[in-house]
């Protein structure tokens, strides 16, 4: 017997044995059961995700005179399973697309089925139709004879004409499930009595990318190659195929100081003899998933390891440089195909986004991970006249009692100048856009996360239960007001960072800190005088997604240091007394 191709031989015969479309499956098994068949139907979809299989299955369904249709058996089954009944008439509109062919059509339509109860056309690609062969089936397809179903199918519905549309039930096909198509290649292999290795049909499937014919086809050629023990390496070996992990380390050098090895690595590939277009598209593959991964981490798109390998290498990069680099090889993959130097224009594009920056400059990251930099920014600038200095009345004398927590002299105060540098206080003519008045660097708040403790914030989320109290307290009500509705995202032994609804009670908050302190409020509230800090719930959400990755790349900073001044608590000194001490050790930074 002839050799039959793997995606012919295991072509679904019945919807039992569809891969994947479930609802699609569902709804045309209902509407066969309920017998409400339309006289028009849409497949689209990707290539090889099932829509001629189906529209086939569903032809055979509704010609079956037997029990449980399709059932096999009966003459209409036998003479649908190879491909010979009169009435199942299949038509690719790819090659037949002439206005001629589509009357000859028509001309048929009119004649009651041969053997079964429906005459169906199935026409296959029907959007390179010209658009005198549809306007020609247009008319046909507004009154239909009572036994004439039509189905459509193709991979570009924006192709149809509208009017073709409007007459149709559309149905869309989504890729199939990376799990289902491996699954299907298992059964295929047991079947054809293959041995292969998992991971070898996973790869098999990726490369698939949602497509069982396709994968079938790729099966089929692994198996002539390789006819004893199917292993990834000969997948990779007769596709070209660098291995994710290989891309994963290029694509972690894509920094200025690593550069250099992310073009060794790409030249180690080339020199594989690794086909470079092959591995355009895979590097594509490898962002575009980080995206989905990005949003939808239960993903099953997305095999395992290849979730790993995104997790490691490519999640810790911000978004943006992700998209930029994606649209960079996007763009690049289209030329290629009229290129020669494809390795120069590869590796223009790695080099361009080594050099990625943030587009919006706001002050980021000014604390590296392990040692205090120096911030000639804020030494440049000219001394803040002090408060006491202007009045020099001799009031305020001694310097206001200092609980300093810092351990380690040498390190800088953090907050101190984390209030010089990270907080700009926009000019009035950009107050107009509601954004916030302070921004925090990222390095800032995770150091905060860092130095926050379980313990610290149990007892912090305790103690602001009596927060409400003091919401009518001369004193405190302002710093009780701002507080309410606020939610710790974490403490440290004299810090909390607050999640708040909105950017008006943050700036609120913010500038309460800023120009105040809550260091008393805290003291009574919390039990000892803590410093606030203020985000929005969203902010929030993007620290914690960032201190994972971070914490997985290990490129977390260390624990911040905050600087916390206790006001003499001596009641002789009268508030506004010791509020303007505060300004003592507060530099603010008004311009
Ligand atoms: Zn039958």
């Amino acid at each position: 017997m002839a050799y039959q191709a793997l995606y012919r031989k295991y072509r679904p015969a019945s919807f039992d044995d569809v891969v994947g479309q479930k609802h699609i499956v569902q709804t045309l098994k209902n509407a066969i059961s309920k017998n409400r068949i339309a006289h028009a139907y849409l497949f689209c979809g990707p290539r090889g995700t099932g829509k001629t299989s189906i529209a086939k299955i569903f032809a055979r369904t509704l010609n079956c005179t037997g029990e449980n249709p399709p059932c096999m058996e009966c003459e209409n089954c036998r003479l649908s399973l190879s491909g010979t009944h009169p009435d199942i008439i299949e038509i690719d509109a790819a090659s037949n697309n002439g206005v001629d062919e589509v009357r000859s059509l028509i001309d048929r339509v009119g004649y009651a089925p041969l053997e079964g109860k429906y005459k169906v056309y199935i026409i296959d690609e029907v959007h390179m139709m010209t658009s005198g062969a549809f306007n020609a089936l247009l008319k046909t397809i507004e009154e239909p004879p009572a036994h004439v179903i039509f189905i459509f199918a193709t991979t570009e519905p924006h192709k149809v004409l509208p009017t073709i549309l409007s007459r149709c039930q559309r149905y869309d096909f989504s890729k199939v499930s990376h799990r289902d198509i491996q699954e299907r290649l298992s059964y295929v292999c047991q079947q054809e009595s293959v041995n292969a290795d998992e991971e070898a049909l996973s790869l098999v499937a990726e490369l698939a990318d949602g497509g069982m014919r396709d994968a079938l086809s790729i099966l089929d050629q692994c198996i002539a190659y390789e006819q004893d023990h199917l292993t990834i390496d000969d997948v990779r070996e007769i596709y070209g195929v660098v291995q994710p992990e290989e891309i994963g380390n290029l694509v972690e050098n894509l920094t200025p100081e690593k550069a250099n090895d992310a073009i060794e690595s790409l030249k180690v590939i080339e020199n594989k003899g690794m086909d470079m277009k092959r591995f355009t598209a895979d590097l594509i593959s490898l962002y575009k998933d980080s995206l989905l991964q990005e949003m939808a981490a239960q993903t099953n798109l997305i095999s395992e390891k290849r979730k790993q390998v995104i997790e490691k290498s490519f999640l810790p990069q911000p978004v943006d440089k992700r998209i930029q680099i994606l649209n960079d090889l996007m763009n690049l993959y289209n030329k290629l195909a009229y290129s020669s130097n494809v390795m120069d224009y590869i590796e223009t594009i790695l080099l361009k986004n080594a050099l990625w920056k943030p587009q919006t400059l706001v002050q980021t990251a000014p604390y590296p991970a392990s040692k205090p930099m120096n911030l000639p920014r804020y030494e440049k600038q000219p001394p803040v006249q002090n408060p006491s200095e202007q009045k020099s009345d001799g009031k305020i004398q001694s310097n206001p009692q200092t609980i300093n927590i810092v351990k380690n002299e040498k390190k800088p105060d953090l907050a101190k100048q984390f209030w010089n540098m990270n907080v700009s206080r926009e000019t009035s003519e950009k107050a107009e856009n509601h954004q916030s008045e302070f921004r925090f660097s990222e390095d800032f708040l995770l150091s905060l996360l860092v130095g926050a403790t379980k313990a610290e914030k149990t007892s912090d989320l305790d103690h602001m239960k009596n927060g409400g109290k003091y919401l009518t307290d001369l004193e405190f009500a302002k710093f009780a007001k701002s507080m309410s509705g606020a939610r710790i995202a974490a403490s440290g032994s004299n810090y909390i960072l607050l999640g708040v609804q909105s950017v008006l009670v943050k700036d609120n908050i913010n500038g309460l800190e800023q120009s105040l302190g809550y260091e008393s409020f805290t003291n009574q509230l919390l039990g000892k005088p803590k410093k606030v800090f203020a985000i929005t719930m969203d902010e929030v959400a993007n620290l914690f997604s960032a201190y994972k990755k971070r914490s997985a790349a290990q490129t977390l900073p260390s624990a911040a240091m905050i600087e916390v001044l206790l006001p003499s608590t001596t009641e002789e000194i009268p508030v506004e007394e010791q509020l303007k001490k505060r300004f003592e050790n507060l530099t603010i930074q008004d311009d």
